[in-house]
């Protein structure tokens, strides 16, 4: 293993640790996982919450689950034969995490209650400063890996009025499960991927429910079934043909790019099986029209659901299509003037998502704050390294978004890359590995000349992209070509500065 080999130099650095991870949910675990498979062992995860999972320690709203397979939204390196269902919920998904942590002996590096506020870069001796609220001094690393995750700050959205609202508030992602909906009049605020998972489980247990729709999504159908025990068997004394299903989901979603991640006639076919579901299990055409979307299938998240579409059709549940006016002390009042009553509003509202700005403030080389260069839109080389920053890696960074495949396999890929460059870093003893400013220009130039040709660029309104309309998020291509370009690390990417070596290039100006 690397570690053994690493060298006495690296190693007897007092107080400073090989690498800090920042986020315990499933990136910041699967880095650790992969560290420790290499031999890296001085490293700690610095989680702002009491518990690990991240998003699926936080969105345990009723009819949470994930719309990709199981058996491709999970580590190729962690393979779980015992799935329940094409589909899992999210209580099986945290339980898988959780496991993954005990098995891999995750537990002893976790500083839980570690809510990191700042990191700085120390240029002279190649360390990272981090600054964690409530502790004096600061902890020290020679490597971060940020692994914070997009959607990890639930928001109420900047309606008027909404303060004044003296009813019961619930954000998707914070959900009360000590709330009883029973006999309740709820209002749902939003129709993406959380509420159309929420609307079908409120239905059953609130007196009536309001869905305040601003605008209609590609809704396609999920078929998920039970895992038969045969099949969990096979996959338990055969793991290879546990791999190989993977295999096979992972490519017929690589092929629903081409409809989806770009504009193509096969655009076309995925919109017509949205209208197909749309059709048959909507008889209404005047319902039929509200629900219909006005832009390209895959512009916005595709909603994978069998239910939604029925749940609305319930005696006891209504959409709303008129646009919120203002939120009112007793519900909320829409744009024609009509006040809807409410006990409770559930707001499946999204994310603050920092595709401006970084989630935590982050000071490079030379005074450099990521945060002003981030200004109008966040950019790294192959989304995992930014020029100016050496020594810290990001998962999800910039433009490693999927539109059709398993957020997972981007991760994996991610990771295995940045595990390369921290043993680089460490068995050579580097003060700095930074990547080149122009090797990352030229990447991110070909990225957004990608991107004009996608249809998350093709001019509809998602999280996707900042209010200029800059698309940060969004990794324009197929998987495959994600993963390839992660495989290698190549070193001519790269400034190498040796530990002990002074600066091997002019200090670089802040850049406008
Ligand atoms: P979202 O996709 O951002 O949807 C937010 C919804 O709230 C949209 O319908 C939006 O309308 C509406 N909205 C926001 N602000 C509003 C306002 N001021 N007034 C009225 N409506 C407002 O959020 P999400 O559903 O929580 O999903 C976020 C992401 O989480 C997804 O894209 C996906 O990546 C992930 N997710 C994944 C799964 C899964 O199964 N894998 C499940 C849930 C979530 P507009 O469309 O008009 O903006």
């Amino acid at each position: 293993m690397s570690g053994r080999k690493r060298k006495e130099s690296a190693s007897v650095r007092e107080n400073v640790l090989d690498v800090a991870v920042i986020g315990g949910g499933f990136a910041g675990i699967g880095a650790a996982i992969r560290l420790k498979q290499r031999g890296i062992d001085d490293f700690a995860i610095f989680e702002r919450g009491t518990a690990i999972g991240g998003t699926w320690r936080d969105n345990t709203y009723p009819g949470a689950a994930c719309d990709i397979p199981s058996r491709l939204y999970s580590y190729s390196f962690a393979p779980n034969p015992d799935w329940s269902h094409t589909y899992s919920g999210s209580n099986e998904i945290l339980g898988y995490i959780e496991s993954m942590a005990a098995e891999f002996g995750l537990h002893p590096h976790f500083r839980f209650g570690s809510d990191v506020t700042g990191i700085a870069f120390d240029e002279a001796a190649g360390i990272w400063d981090i600054t964690i609220e409530g502790r004096a001094g600061t902890v020290r690393a020679r490597t971060v890996v940020l692994a914070s995750g997009p959607l990890a700050n639930a928001s109420l959205p900047p309606i008027r009025g909404i303060d004044t609202y003296t009813g019961h508030k619930i954000h998707s992602a914070r959900w009360d499960h000590d709330y009883d909906f029973t006999g309740k009049r709820v209002a749902v605020v939003g129709t993406g991927a959380s509420a159309v998972q929420i609307i079908p489980e409120l239905v059953d247990r609130a007196a009536s429910v309001k869905v305040f729709q601003r605008t209609p999504g590609w809704v396609l159908p999920r078929v998920n079934r039970r895992t038969n025990p045969l099949t969990k068997q096979l996959y338990r004394r055969v793991p290879a043909a546990e791999s190989l299903a993977r295999r096979a989901w992972f490519y017929e979603h690589e092929s629903v790019a081409l409809g989806v991640v770009w504009n193509t006639p096969l655009t076309r076919v995925v919109e017509m099986v949205g209208k197909a579901q749309l059709h048959r299990q909507v008889k209404d055409p005047w319902l039929r029209r509200q629900l219909t979307p006005d832009f390209r299938a895959g512009c916005k998240r595709l909603l994978m659901t069998d239910d939604y579409y029925p749940a609305l059709q319930r005696d006891n549940c209504k959409l709303i299509t008129w646009p919120i006016a203002r939120i009112s002390e007793d519900g909320i009042r829409t744009a024609e003037g009509v006040e809807h009553r409410a006990d409770c509003i559930v707001f499946a509202t999204g994310f603050d998502v920092s595709k401006t700005g970084t989630p935590i403030p982050i000071a490079g080389r030379d005074g450099r704050v990521l945060a002003e260069e981030w200004a109008r839109g966040a950019y790294a080389y192959k989304s995992v390294a930014v020029s100016g920053y050496p020594n810290l890696f990001f998962t999800f960074g910039p433009n490693s978004g999927p539109g059709h495949n398993s957020a997972l396999v981007y991760m994996e890929a991610q990771i295995d890359y940045l595990v390369r460059a921290i043993e680089t870093i460490l068995d050579r003893d580097l003060r700095m590995l930074d990547v080149r400013r122009d090797r990352q220009d030229r990447y991110n130039a070909a990225i957004q000349r990608k991107l004009t040709a996608t249809t998350w660029n093709s001019g509809c309104r998602s999280w996707y992209l900042t209010e200029d309309g800059f698309n940060a998020t969004m990794y324009p291509g197929f998987a495959t070509q994600y993963v390839g370009q992660l495989r290698a690390l190549d070193l001519d990417d790269y400034h190498v500065v040796p530990s002990g070596a002074s600066t091997t290039r002019p200090r670089i100006a802040a850049v406008s």
